[in-house]
């Protein structure tokens, strides 16, 4: 199987390329954030603190979460719930972050990420994809930008929306989950050691999607 890691902070664009690439080659994407947000989900409507690790372990057995794929769409099932749409929530985002760093949730979402890979060509974005997930994966790319670039971004992609959003706000948040990511115990946010890092603070969305691209062509 041909399997693509693209790891890297928030907001650096990882969905939006990784699910271009996936598009342009014909394979699955999988964003693997959805699957914390789901259990963050999950905390936040036990009204379980999101940074107790006992207490969020202690959900986990009644946890179910999978992925199914309608026209190369994802969608995240919470007990048989479709929560593509809740989880993208501000609230969830930070509740995902917090969830994240505990062992035994990364641990309980190990085996479904490594099946779908094992069974699909994809393209699989996330944090931790190339340095623990899948650490034979065919291409690792650290796909990174500065914090106040990934905050214009968004901004920008919530304006689109007719969503006014305040930008420092929004670069705070970035700052506060870059924090969160790299420095907790567990699969902190980092490249892999065969990752390539690609700094899209000054490329396009397209010079991006074709480097990657151009990669996937090198080898099939
Ligand atoms: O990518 P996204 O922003 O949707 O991820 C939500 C949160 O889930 C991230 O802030 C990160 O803490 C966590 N995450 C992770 N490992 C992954 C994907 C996401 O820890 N592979």
């Amino acid at each position: 199987m041909l399997n693509v890691a693209i790891d890297g902070p928030a907001g650096a664009g990882k969905s939006t390329v990784a699910r271009e690439v996936a598009a342009r080659h014909g394979i699955l994407y999988l964003d693997t954030g959805a699957l914390y947000r789901a259990i963050g989900l999950f905390a936040l409507e036990k009204g379980a603190d999101t940074r107790d690790e006992a207490a969020i372990e202690a959900l986990l057995p009644e946890i179910e979460v999978s992925l199914r794929f309608e026209e190369g769409e994802q969608h995240v099932l919470l007990c048989g719930r479709d929560v593509s749409d809740e989880i993208r929530t501000p609230d969830v985002s930070m509740a995902a972050s917090d969830v994240s760093a505990i062992p035994a949730v990364r641990e309980f979402l190990l085996a479904l990420q490594r099946d779908i890979a094992s069974e699909n060509d994809c393209v699989m974005d996330g944090r931790d994809i190339g340095t623990v997930i899948l650490p034979d994966a065919d291409i690792k790319i650290f796909l990174t930008a500065s914090a106040e670039e990934r905050a214009r971004r968004r901004v920008a992609q919530l304006a689109e929306k007719g969503i006014e959003a305040d930008y420092s706000a929004i670069v705070e948040d970035i700052k506060r989950r870059d924090e969160n990511d790299s420095t907790r115990e567990i699969s902190p946010l980092k490249p892999a050691p065969d990752a390539v890092v690609v700094d899209s603070t000054d490329m396009t969305f397209e010079q991006v999607v074709s480097y990657i691209s151009g990669m996937i062509g090198e080898l099939v």
